[in-house]
């Protein structure tokens, strides 16, 4: 490309909130075929919010103060739970998982249930379960519920209208992604994915001949954000996520991927 328009392309990139630190992301996002996106944080809010659990005050306050050490926007929304803050040790993250740590020598584990059986109701709302376990015993969980981000659903229906297809990823289990999926109008997605598979899944795309943007917040995004033709970060993100990226969103959700496409076909259709 001439350097002329890569220099125009970022500039209108700019005005729309969209940072792009590798020139070259903008003129490859004319090519795009497939958007992966991260559900949590991406397509979502990013904000969730404890609408229901069954845990006892002493168990609150243990499970707040655990996910006090985590970046996760589920840990948030837990530790908003009890201002009451105890001295846990040894927390340990679990990207995609969740978080371990010791208390009162007892070990806990808050994060993905082992049987997700038992939260079908409220799994079918749409909502995202965690687990709280002692010593492997389970004695509570947390039922946590993330709005979509505003300007999602319209913008799988652009995406879809420019012959771009949304594919959804998510570590979250199959039932809360297929119900956040319709709500949003995608019918391809990916559930129970841990990290190390999200790569995988955007080579698979690449390997049927597609460009494949990847657009994700977290620090289990990071790998398949730089494995992309486009890695695409939301900028609330983890700074993993944030460092791993092309193109950077300051402000808004995956809208403004669709911006940052229309941007680079009209830049590079332009010019020659
Ligand atoms: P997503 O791909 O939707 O961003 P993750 O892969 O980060 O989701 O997490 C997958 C699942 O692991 C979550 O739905 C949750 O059950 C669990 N989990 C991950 N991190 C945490 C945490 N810090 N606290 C509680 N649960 C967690
Ligand atoms: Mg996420």
């Amino acid at each position: 490309a001439t350097p002329m328009a890569l220099v125009t392309g970022t500039g209108l990139a700019a005005k729309k909130g969209l940072l792009i630190r590798n020139a070259e992301a903008i003129q490859t996002s004319k090519d795009v075929g497939v958007v992966l996106t991260d559900k949590t944080g991406t397509l979502t809010e990013g904000s969730p919010k404890v609408v229901n659990h069954d845990l006892s005050a002493e168990l609150t306050r243990i499970v707040a103060s655990i996910e006090r050490n985590s970046n996760h926007p589920l840990a948030k929304a837990i530790s908003e739970l009890s201002q009451d803050v105890v001295e846990v040790e040894s927390v340990e993250e679990i990207p995609g998982e969740g978080v371990r740590a010791l208390y009162g020598g007892e070990e806990y584990f808050v994060g993905k249930p082992l049987d997700y059986s038992k939260y079908e109701s409220l799994l079918e709302e749409g909502k995202t379960i965690v687990e709280v376990r002692r010593n492997g015993e389970v004695v509570g969980f947390l039922a946590i519920e993330d709005p979509i981000r505003e300007d999602s659903p319209e913008a799988v229906r652009r995406l879809k209208e420019m012959g771009i297809e949304p594919v959804m990823i998510t570590g979250d289990n199959e039932k809360t992604a297929r119900a956040v999926a319709r709500r949003l109008g995608i019918e391809k997605f990916h559930a129970g994915v841990k990290p190390s598979e999200k790569l995988d899944l955007v080579r698979s795309y690449q390997a049927h001949g597609k460009k494949v943007a990847m657009v994700g917040d977290g620090m289990n995004d990071a790998a398949a954000l730089k494995g992309a033709d486009v890695g695409i970060a939301i900028g609330s993100g983890t700074d993993l996520a944030i460092d791993s990226a092309d193109i950077i969103i300051t402000k808004g959700g995956i809208s403004k991927v669709v911006d940052a496409i229309e941007i680079s076909r009209k830049t590079f259709k332009i010019i020659k």
